[in-house]
């Protein structure tokens, strides 16, 4: 066995990638993450206990949300960028370890803080330090729960703090978390409060990313996405952050260069700010693992704000046109610093490259319809409820999450043609992919699929849903008619599930397969307590 990693809905025979990442991931750069999150546990446990004494400093704060985010599936791929922040890591950790000193902090006597190695010999010091180095099942399987729960609230805590919204109680959590997973004494019954807390702290992380979204760049609307192409060269934009998309929007105004959203970014097409530029022509192509076709026939330039890099083919066109940022990475493509305080990141390189590229290929045309966050959905609310009391609409689906590359992701296609006419979907994230283009009509006007966004707007889902329970008047949020079928991907879709556990919601069906980093006592403690279930038959619909 090269490697270890079971962190994704794709992994291998749904027990574990052992050589090479489905994903991609090659063992050295799988070996580097394993590291690179050992490193960050080490700085983390200072960091608490000097938070403790009130001495906690933001850039490490910076540097444990960043090293979290960069190792979520199709992230980074790149070894010299992992390389640097394990380097960093180490460098910080001491010099945290000095101030502790320094100020009389006593620091937790733990293996995380004594390692210090040299570069030569990461890769092969990370085979005693990954997933598999807990022997205990059942705490293995709680404690990389919380450590993925972790990563993606990073996620969406690092794209609001680039909105300059931060939370110093999201930050204490993750160093918290982080140390007690480290602990090699935490019994079970610990770990799984550990894990509902993360969910609750995912919560908060969503809601702070709900806040700066929305203030920063108003309520997403109802909006008709165009998908059809125009006749510039264009710059196709993927990912989450909507801070990026706002730079990328005033840099490219007046330069000939239009900008399209691709996969995870479709959502930038609601929100009102982003409406006044001319040169913002729509979304271009799907979900994310059909980017190599799309990118292809795209001929422009590609930016990455987030995840999910498909790594390239060998004949592939586009890797001198492919852009990355934050905390994304891929060799070979350039990446695009980050802005310095109170500046902005320059996209000029990428401009000038598009200039030269021919404008895209046309792949679909026409519009899909979008912008269903809790605000709009509120508005609409008195006809929503109408609907329901007479009895137009009988029931909603949540059939938000992920999409991905496997043919037994068809099933979501199948599933939403097979739902009957009065039920209406809601949705956020990639998984609309699987049927936002499908002529499922509307109940008196509604759409049947109302795609809130992203998938942190799965948070806007709740606040739906617990407006709803209020409208009708009901004690909890599980007597709505609501059915829960969500698909996960990736470790973002696994905070938006422990939210969801954590804001008590019941009987959620996980597919296309349950994660297999769960054991068998996680998956038993999993049903009783919230009576989750595998995905649905097509005929339970
Ligand atoms: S991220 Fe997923 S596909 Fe990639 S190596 Fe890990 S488990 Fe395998
Ligand atoms: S919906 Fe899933 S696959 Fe898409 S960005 Fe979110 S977590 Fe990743």
């Amino acid at each position: 066995m090269s490697m270890f990693c079971y962190q994704c809905q794709e992994t291998a025979r749904n027990q574990g990638c052992t050589v090479k990442g489905v994903c991609g991931k090659e063992a050295g750069t799988a070996a580097l993450q394993d590291l690179l999150i050992y490193v960050t546990r080490g700085v983390a446990i200072v960091q608490r206990a000097l938070r403790q004494k009130g001495k906690a400093d933001d850039q490490v704060d910076h540097y444990i949300m960043d090293a979290l985010f960069c190792t979520i599936t199709n992230a980074n791929f790149d070894d010299e960028a992992l390389t640097d922040r394990i380097e960093k890591g180490f460098a910080l950790k001491k010099d945290l370890l000095a101030l502790a000193e320094k100020e009389g902090v006593q620091v937790p006597d733990m293996p995380e803080i004594a390692l210090d190695i040299q570069k030569a010999d990461y890769i092969t010091h990370a085979a005693s330090i990954g997933v598999l180095s807990e022997s205990n099942e059942d705490i293995r399987s709680l404690k990389q729960l919380t450590v993925y729960g972790l990563k993606g609230m990073a996620a969406y805590a690092e794209h609001a703090a680039n909105l300059g919204h931060e939370e110093s109680s999201l930050y204490a959590f993750m160093e918290e978390a982080l140390y007690q997973v480290s602990r090699t004494d935490i019994p079970v019954d610990e770990l799984i409060a550990l894990v509902l807390k993360t969910g609750e702290y995912g919560v908060q992380a969503m809601a702070l990313l709900d806040k700066a979204n929305t203030l920063a760049y108003g309520n997403p609307e109802i909006t008709k996405v165009n998908i059809g192409v125009g006749k510039n060269p264009g710059i196709l934009i993927s990912g989450h952050d909507l801070k990026d998309m706002e730079e990328l929007l005033e840099q490219t105004a007046g330069t000939g260069v239009d900008v399209y959203t691709h996969g995870e970014m479709l959502p930038a097409n609601y929100y009102p700010a982003f409406k006044k530029y001319p040169h913002f022509i729509g979304n271009y192509g799907n979900a994310w693992w059909k980017q190599r076709e799309e990118f292809e026939a795209f001929n422009g330039v590609i930016l990455f704000t987030t995840n999910c890099i498909v790594p390239l083919a060998k004949d592939a066109s586009y890797l001198d046109r492919m852009y990355t940022t934050g905390s994304s990475g891929y060799p070979g493509a350039k990446h695009i610093p980050a802005r310095e305080e109170g500046g902005k990141k320059d996209f000029s390189e990428l401009i000038e490259k598009a200039k030269t590229c021919q404008p895209p290929t046309e792949i679909e045309k026409g519009e899909i319809v979008g912008g269903f966050a809790h605000h709009q959905v509120l508005a609409l609310a008195d006809q929503v409820v109408e609907a329901v009391k007479t009895g137009a609409i009988k029931r909603f689906v949540v059939m938000a999450g992920c999409d991905g590359r496997h043919k037994s992701r068809e099933y979501y296609t199948d599933y939403a043609l097979a739902l009957p006419k009065d039920n209406v979907i809601l949705t956020a994230g990639c998984a609309k992919y699987r049927y936002n283009k499908l002529p499922l009509g509307d109940i008196n006007g509604i759409p049947r699929v109302l795609d809130a966004g992203q998938c942190n707007d799965s948070y806007s889902l709740v606040v739906i849903a617990l407006a709803l329970q209020k409208a009708f008047g009901l004690d909890s949020v599980n007597d709505l008619p609501i059915f829960y079928n969500i698909a996960w991907y990736e470790q973002k879709a696994v905070i938006v599930l422990l939210a969801l556990l954590s804001l008590g919601v019941k009987n959620i069906h996980l597919g296309p397969t349950l994660p297999a980093f769960l054991s068998p006592t996680v998956v038993n403690v999993l049903v009783e307590k919230f009576g989750i279930g595998p995905q649905p038959e097509l005929d339970v619909a």
